[in-house]
């Protein structure tokens, strides 16, 4: 088989000359060479595709995230988020389907404040005194 031809016809005089030039043309270095592309086109098409997807995902939670952070740094009640995320969309972002309600708010709010303690405990317990002046 050979990728990079599918569509095109090779002729011969008969079968031993057409079986002749095809094992020429699989040991050239041109069909290595487009067989190699064929395989990388593959492989980076598909690692294209996740990394847009993903990137395209990860975008839309950091924008719902970084909401729902604003709705709890300004008291606003959980139920903002819904409105919050409607005002940006109007102003041309794109949110996503997902966590815009009070509940997906509250959600995104507690793992966000577990998070931070566990962050704020580790850097208690990395604390080097030695370094600060002020503690003694
Ligand atoms: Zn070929």
């Amino acid at each position: 088989m050979c990728p990079e031809n599918g569509r095109s016809v090779v002729y011969a005089r008969n079968k031993r000359k057409l079986k002749e030039k095809n094992y020429q043309h699989q040991s050239s270095g041109a069909h290595k060479t487009a067989v190699d592309i064929v395989n990388v086109r593959k492989k980076q098409t598909l690692e294209t595709c996740i990394h847009d997807a993903n990137s395209h995902m990860f975008a839309e939670t950091v924008r719902i995230f970084r909401t729902a952070y604003a709705v709890a740094k300004m008291n606003m009640p959980f139920t903002c988020q819904k409105t919050l995320v409607q005002l940006q969309e109007l102003n041309g972002l794109d949110m996503g389907r997902v966590h815009r309600s009070d509940h997906s708010c509250a959600s995104i709010l507690k793992d966000m404040a577990v998070g931070m303690k566990k962050n704020l405990c580790l850097q208690i317990k990395n604390f080097d005194s030695s370094r600060c002046p002020y503690v003694r």
